[in-house]
């Protein structure tokens, strides 16, 4: 992709001619919570604003966690919040194949290879450096060459991680992806058309997945991760406008390497801050106390929501 100044109004965005496109794509693995709500009322807010749809994805691929509870229960959040989606509900847990299919286009290219250590093995391996370098999430940063302490492996099936040094000596330094800048609050209503979209004021990234080391993109129960899904859902639902939240930012950088390796079409990207509980801290599902249905239950309106996160129609 080629890069002209680090901030410019486009005229050839991905979505030039489109119209946007964008998504909410929570994990059906706990009740939806304030930070959701924050997030979908963002999503839904930009797409009004720009003119586009919001796709309803969900991102069931760790089928050992998800739960169809959960699933009822997005849909039942969203639609209390007045949240509407168009089509039909994307269901990452029935595409296994399709993300198999571009993990196998990735092994052919050799950007792949078969991994056997566990988290625990990892952990025990780096335990020995004590300044073992750590991804942009915390976690050890895997090196191929780790996997000379790994144990024997006697599974049938295989984990397979991405050999980021090869990718990187393909992608050369071109990598990169654009966050854009959404329009504040709603726009008027003769703004509000794909010209407006066609000339989003976009900031250019260099992207740097290094950072994060030779990612699993293939687990050995299950044939895609998060990163790998992601990027072929995106592109699979014609996805122009991604809005998710800031912690998953630096892992944009992995997204832009795969969307170039795989020959896939890069969306816009808009990072938005974290809704944080009273202590600072990111509000987790773990806290439960947060979740729109005990809220609701608790006798919280809509509009007290909408107010708690900030998105109240004073801030409108
Ligand atoms: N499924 C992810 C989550 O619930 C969101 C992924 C994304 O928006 O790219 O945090």
């Amino acid at each position: 992709m080629a890069l002209s100044s680090p901030t410019h109004t486009s005229p050839d965005t991905p979505e030039a001619g489109l119209r946007p496109r964008l998504r909410f794509a929570p994990s059906p693995n706990g009740f939806l919570h304030l930070g959701h709500a924050y997030s979908a009322f963002e999503t839904w807010r930009i797409a009004d604003a720009l003119g586009g749809d919001v796709l309803l994805r969900i991102e069931d691929i760790d089928v050992a966690r998800s739960r169809e509870t959960f699933v009822d229960a997005i849909v039942e959040d969203l639609g209390w919040l007045g949240l509407a989606w168009s089509g039909p509900v994307r269901r990452q847990s029935a595409h296994f194949e399709m993300y198999d299919r571009a993990a196998q286009q990735l092994r052919e290219a050799g950007l792949l290879y078969p991994s056997a250590m566990s988290r625990r093995d990892i952990a025990h391996a780096v335990a020995r450096h004590a300044t073992w370098p750590r991804d942009p999430d915390g976690a050890p940063r895997f090196e191929r060459s780790l996997e000379a302490s790994a144990p024997e492996d006697n599974s049938t099936s295989t984990a397979w991680r991405l050999d980021m040094a090869r990718c990187l000596a393909i992608a050369g330094d071109r990598l990169s992806w654009r966050e854009f800048i959404p329009p504040e609050g709603r726009l008027p209503r003769e703004q509000e058309s794909t010209r407006h979209a066609r000339r989003m004021k976009t900031i250019a990234r260099a992207a740097q997945p290094e950072v994060w080391g030779d990612v699993m993109l293939q687990r050995k129960d299950i044939p895609t991760t998060y990163h790998l899904s992601v990027v072929v859902d995106d592109a699979a639902q014609g996805i122009t406008h991604v809005v998710r939240g800031q912690d998953l930012e630096a892992a944009t950088d992995i997204h832009a390497l795969l969307q170039h390796q795989l020959g896939l079409p890069q969306p816009l990207y808009h990072h938005h801050a974290l809704i944080t509980d009273v202590s600072g801290r990111k509000l987790a599902k773990r806290f439960a106390d947060t979740s729109l249905r005990s809220l609701r239950e608790a006798g919280w309106s809509v509009a007290d929501v909408r107010a708690a996160v900030g998105q109240g129609p004073a801030s409108n």
